[in-house]
């Protein structure tokens, strides 16, 4: 595909976004196949069939994506009958199972559309497939070139959902915006939709500022809100088109590569999730980059949701950070801060985040 060509999501959201899935998607067919997560199939199930039941599209199986992310699993999709007789795919759940579908889509063809029933990643509205061996373990990100074709948002499930995906969900898109800025910092040789995407990027965390702590509060208590509704695009959508246009030099450094850094550690694998340690190295990020301003104002979210906001909330001391900053600095994320970042700048602003927690 070439470069001067660029797909954005579509969406729709809101509790009764599934009623627009008649008007959307009727011109690809009537039989459509739903695949998914167990969990998110059980959650999307009672609204999915309320929104078809008068309408020409029939859901003609419910399907298991296999529970991994794996091309093997995207094959064993494809050779289901059910598949196979399907219009068109309905992907519902966060991450995994939509890229299964979505990887299942770029070989098999079949128009594709997602259902997130959580809103803690981009997944549902970005082009790209993180797919993994059978086993767990990290494989290759796909370049799919197209989003799916429409996202449909409804806030009710996701209101319903465990307020623990979204409240990570927060963390991860939270670093967006300040690691393309941070990226991009410097830089004229940006395209048109590479500049689009830093841009877009600010919203990244503005609403996030703005509504995160009451969207939460919602989630937590099971009830849909424009708060929520907010945090939902934000997470979902915004972070779909600045991944979508800004391409892997923008896209993420000093954050992640330090969130990469600390999974070494047994305890961040196993007791937090990705976007909680992101959020972390965003205070990290800031520090280091001498952001005073943006770390005074993202900490009283940050309390107020109970986000990281020093080592001992990630269960971590100092002294284990040495393999921690080792592997941070030899990721490829580090590459794209427009300067050298080195040892000492890590640990001193780990120092001063330290510092800071104390004084607040
Ligand atoms: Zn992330």
């Amino acid at each position: 595909m070439s470069e001067n060509q660029k797909f954005f999501p579509n969406y729709t959201v809101g509790p009764d976004a599934y009623d627009a899935i008649e008007t959307v998607c009727s011109r690809y067919g009537t039989k459509a196949v739903a695949i998914g997560g167990k969990r998110a199939l059980a959650a999307a199930k009672p609204a999915l069939e309320k929104a078809l039941k008068n309408s020409s599209i029939e859901i003609i199986a419910y399907e298991w994506y296999g529970g991994e992310a794996s091309l093997e699993n995207s094959e064993m999709l494809m050779n289901l009958d059910s598949y196979k007789q399907a219009d068109m795919v309905f992907a519902f759940g966060g991450g995994k199972a939509i890229d299964t579908c979505k990887y299942a889509s770029l070989i098999s063809g079949k128009p594709f559309f997602t259902f997130p029933t959580i809103a803690a990643t981009c997944a549902p509205a970005s082009a790209e497939a993180i797919m993994y061996y059978p086993n767990g373990v990290a494989r290759d990100t796909y370049e799919c070139h197209k989003p799916a074709i429409h996202v449909f948002i409804n806030t009710d499930i996701i209101a319903k959902a465990p307020d623990v995906y979204l409240w990570a969900g927060i963390g991860d898109t939270m670093a967006k915006h300040f690691e393309t800025s941070l990226a991009a910092r410097g830089r004229n040789d940006l395209s048109f939709t590479q500049a689009l995407g830093v841009e877009v990027g600010t919203m990244c965390y503005r609403p996030l500022v703005q509504y995160g702590a009451k969207a939460l509060e919602d989630c937590k208590a099971d009830h849909t809100s424009e708060e929520l509704e907010q945090i939902a695009l934000t997470n979902i959508i915004t972070t779909g088109i600045v991944s979508g246009c800004v391409g892997v030099t923008i896209n993420s450094n000093i954050a992640h590569a330090l969130c990469y850094g600390l999974t070494v550690l047994h305890q961040i694998e196993k007791n937090h999730l990705h976007g909680e340690v992101v959020s972390y190295c965003t205070l990290v990020l800031l520090m280091i980059d001498g952001q005073m301003d943006k770390v005074d104002e993202l900490y009283p979210l940050y309390k107020a949701i109970k986000l990281p906001t020093k080592l001992a909330d990630l269960e971590v001391t100092r002294d284990e950070l040495g393999p921690v900053v080792e592997k941070m600095l030899s990721v490829d994320d580090i590459k794209y801060v427009p300067y050298k970042v080195t040892e000492e700048m890590v640990y001193n602003a780990i120092d001063a985040l330290e510092e800071y927690n104390k004084a607040h």
